[in-house]
């Protein structure tokens, strides 16, 4: 290990708290490194990246594929070293208060301090067990909508009884020519609200699962629904068919790193210190009395946390950077605005 390599601050998790936490390290001066599972930044947003978000403060409602480009973007400014498709499983203390990271790829890295950020781990999408699924994936089984216009006219079925198959029949239902939802019980895990108005124009169809895909092997035209009830299986014609049936969370090992959890969330202190020195935490993963899990709440917690980084290294330090209207730092890039 070179000193070079050493960073100041390594930030586990790419999502919203992560990436808030490098650009307000950087407004510390701290040299940083983001590392991130997946092989995009974004964290839990990337799952419902066309849906508005209304309630970052002073931001106009936005898509949230235009957040995540505006996190990334500002996370950039004081160019963190940022690694992907990299998922960190264990550290441990070397000499010198050196923390060793190491991943699954095998890889390690060193750092001083650490914040870990790593929300509700790194999601997978559950995807459908059945036959020729895999080969419909490419075509019209999606998992995930990125641009609601593409179902303009089509006959979509959606399958599934959370927020995001709701939400997306509602708004599927404006524009496309048909849609019906199935979903194995007759009850739904969403918004009440939103549940009654897509009763009204939605065909819903319950409690009823996707049977089998009646295609070419390019593309599903027919869908095989069976009745939970009377077992009584019937084909309706598709043109496109979307499957929301939630996500599987890889948690990492950190945890059994000795790291103090409550309800598989790490404990953090008002100062965003988890049990182990040198290591802090912030965003959804991290659990304290008045936790706020939302974008919002993880912005704040990364400020803590970083701010608690920097007086770990430097005790003298100030307690928080300089607001950003009278820092030097922003000086140049004031006058290029
Ligand atoms: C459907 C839905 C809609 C929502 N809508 C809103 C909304 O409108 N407004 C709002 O404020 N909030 C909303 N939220 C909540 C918001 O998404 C979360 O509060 C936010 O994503 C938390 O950010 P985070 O950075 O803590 O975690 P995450 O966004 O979960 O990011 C964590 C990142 O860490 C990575 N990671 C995990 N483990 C490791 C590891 N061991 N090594 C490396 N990387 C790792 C993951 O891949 C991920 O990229 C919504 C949530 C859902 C599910």
């Amino acid at each position: 290990m070179h000193n070079q390599d050493v960073y100041d601050l390594t930030i586990i998790g790419g999502g919203p708290a992560g990436l808030y936490a490098a650009f307000y390290a950087g407004m510390r001066e701290m040299k940083v490194k983001l590392i991130e599972g997946k092989d995009e930044l974004g964290g839990f947003l990337l799952t419902y990246v066309d849906k508005t978000i209304w309630d970052v403060g002073g931001l106009p409602p936005m898509r949230c594929a235009k957040l995540i480009e505006h996190l990334v973007d500002q996370a950039g400014t004081f160019e963190p070293k940022v690694v992907l498709k990299q998922t960190v499983d264990t550290f441990n203390h070397l000499h010198d208060g050196v923390i060793a990271l190491h991943t699954d790829t095998g890889d390690s890295h060193y750092t001083r301090t650490v914040i870990v950020a790593i929300g509700r781990g790194v999601a997978e999408v559950q995807k459908l067990d059945i036959h020729s699924a895999q080969d419909y994936e490419r075509s019209n089984l999606h998992y995930t909508i990125q641009n609601l216009d593409y179902f303009a006219g089509k006959k979509v079925l959606i399958s599934g009884g959370g927020n995001s198959a709701v939400d997306w029949a509602l708004e599927l239902a404006e524009q496309a020519c048909s849609v019906t939802l199935v979903h194995r019980q007759d009850s739904f895990r969403a918004m009440e609200h939103n549940v009654s108005q897509m009763k009204k124009k939605v065909d819903v169809r319950t409690p009823c699962y996707i049977e089998r895909f009646y295609g070419n092997g390019q593309r599903i035209h027919q869908v095989g629904i069976t009745d939970s009830a009377t077992g009584e299986t019937i084909r309706l014609d598709v043109d496109e068919v979307i499957v929301s049936h939630g996500y599987t969370s890889h948690v990492s090992n950190l945890a059994r790193c000795g790291l103090d959890m409550q309800e598989g969330m790490l404990v953090m202190n008002q100062l965003a210190e988890t049990s182990v020195p040198g290591i802090f935490t912030a965003g959804d993963c991290a659990t304290r009395e008045g936790k706020v899990r939302l974008i919002a709440g993880a912005f704040n917690d990364a400020i803590v946390a970083v701010n608690s980084a920097k007086r770990f290294l430097e005790p003298n330090a100030a307690g928080m950077a300089y607001v950003s209207s009278h820092n030097e730092l922003f000086r140049e890039k004031n006058r290029a605005l």
